[in-house]
């Protein structure tokens, strides 16, 4: 057989990919007759494919590579760990170095008192691991019958069966036999579309209030957690209404349930502060962290839990793990990249110069006829795509028909800026300059402009009824 290699034509790399490889949310026959982009290095905030193509990466990867591609220093401290102790679990009354110090920089780092860590090794297991936790945290505390955890529809927490049943996807639901008992979804704080004639604020505390509006119809006694990201990302980049998260705050106060906040994307920086939880002021009682927390060097994710969680789960056995918890390697990589990020003061370059450049550009895609409305909170963006500026109302078109020829273009112009339904959205590698910021936005407006063109001769610029 011979060898794979970048070198290779690229129509060979894609016949081998498309005779071999099943890619993740993809339907493959039909990217089979394309060909997939290969990419075959990367440096910086910009990938390279295998034409030779300079593609501005305005996704950072899929919401992780914070710290940019091509830091030697983790590659460094990679091959030292693999050397050193490739590998050894944590299940049986044995630890090493890495998951120590990962454990301990992470209880430093977040807010309040979540200093306990049960590693995984992405975002979908460690949602996994806090359905079980929450749920044994509340049979340890004699109270059997609160299992039930509250989620939002179009949440984004994962695809495995437990993570994606938290995940309220319609598309992922309708597959395989999902959601599992015992999860209820209430509505997302999407005023955009959802809000009607409401001010986005009433509508803020009319979604927020469907929380304990379903805990009352459930009975307390019956509701473990509720569980949210700060922001909502793969659903769209949904910012909240300025009201939603201090009524959320309000309602876990007065009801006795867990909050755990899906950190996964709004850690690290991502919001102009370490946490999300620290932007809009709420102290989750376990925190779900992955993606930018090793961006995206090693596979590895968390929970954070807090004293009081913790001490309940720890009084007995907790019958769950992951052969790769707190992998050495992982870990050590996850470790590195948080040193990095302090010491080259990252966070303070997302909320003082480049999330401050990125919103004012942003912003003035608004200006676009094809624009319905901008939103950004620190490296986090998205804007509404629409066929009339004077209403917010989707495309009659079904959903993602313009978003998905927003992004053709987009991938033509080379930057990578992704389309959830209609919403086209960003959330760039942290690291980024002004220089990139401003490629990216003369990058967007060109595709804006093509796609608005495409979208007209198409004749898809019409408003639903
Ligand atoms: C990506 C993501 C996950 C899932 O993480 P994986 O590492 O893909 O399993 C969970 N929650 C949120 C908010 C995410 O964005």
């Amino acid at each position: 057989m011979n060898k794979i290699t970048n070198h290779m034509p690229t129509a060979e790399l894609q016949a081998i990919d498309a005779a071999h490889h099943m890619h993740p949310f993809t339907a493959n026959h039909e990217l089979a007759a394309k060909g997939a982009r290969v990419i075959t290095r990367a440096s910086g905030v910009t990938l390279t494919d295998s034409e030779g193509e300079q593609i501005l990466d305005a996704m950072a990867g899929l919401w992780c590579v914070n710290i940019g591609y091509g830091r030697d220093e983790l590659a460094e401290v990679a091959a030292r760990q693999m050397k050193e102790l490739p590998y050894y679990n944590t299940f049986f009354m044995s630890t090493h170095v890495p998951a120590i110090a990962l454990a301990q920089k992470l209880a430093e780092l977040a807010p309040g008192d979540l200093n306990h860590v049960f590693f995984a090794s992405g975002g979908s297991e460690a949602n996994d691991t806090n359905i079980r936790m929450v749920r044994r945290y509340w049979d340890q505390m004699g109270k059997p019958n609160k299992h039930v955890i509250i989620s939002r529809k179009n949440a984004y927490h994962g695809t495995s069966v437990g993570s994606g049943s938290l995940g309220g996807m319609a598309g992922m639901h309708a597959q395989g036999g999902m959601p599992i008992p015992d999860i209820v979804h209430i509505g997302q704080p999407y005023w955009y579309l959802e809000g009607g004639d409401m001010s986005p604020e009433d509508f803020g505390l009319m979604r927020a209030r469907e929380l304990e509006a379903k805990i009352e119809e459930l009975g307390e006694d019956r509701v473990a957690a509720f569980i949210a990201e700060p922001i909502q990302g793969a659903g769209g980049v949904i910012i909240p209404p300025d009201s939603y998260w201090p009524e959320i705050k309000r309602i876990c106060a007065a009801h006795d349930i867990l909050l755990i906040a899906d950190e996964v994307i709004t850690g690290f920086g991502r919001t102009g502060e370490w946490f999300g939880s620290q932007y809009y002021d709420i102290q989750p009682d376990i925190m779900t962290v992955a993606k930018g927390l090793s961006s995206g060097y090693a596979p590895i994710g968390a929970s954070l839990v807090s004293d009081k969680v913790a001490k309940v789960i720890d009084s007995g056995e907790f019958a769950h793990g992951y052969t790769y918890s707190g992998h050495p390697v992982a870990a050590a990589v996850a470790l590195e990249n948080l040193r990095i990020m302090e010491e080259e003061k990252i966070v303070d370059h997302v909320q003082n110069e480049a999330a401050p450049y990125l919103a004012e550009k942003w912003h003035s895609l608004a200006d676009h006829p094809f624009v319905g409305e901008t939103t950004i909170v620190g490296m986090m963006a998205s804007l509404a795509l629409t066929a009339d500026k004077s209403v917010r109302k989707p495309f009659k078109a079904p959903a993602g028909t313009v978003g998905y020829k927003t992004r053709e273009r987009c991938f033509a112009n080379n930057l990578i800026m992704r389309h959830v339904g209609d919403r086209m959205i960003v959330a760039p590698p942290l690291v980024m300059q002004k220089s990139d910021i401003d490629t990216l936005y003369e990058r967007a407006v060109k595709s804006l402009d093509e796609a608005y063109k495409n979208v007209k001769d198409a004749g898809l610029m019409e408003t639903a009824d």
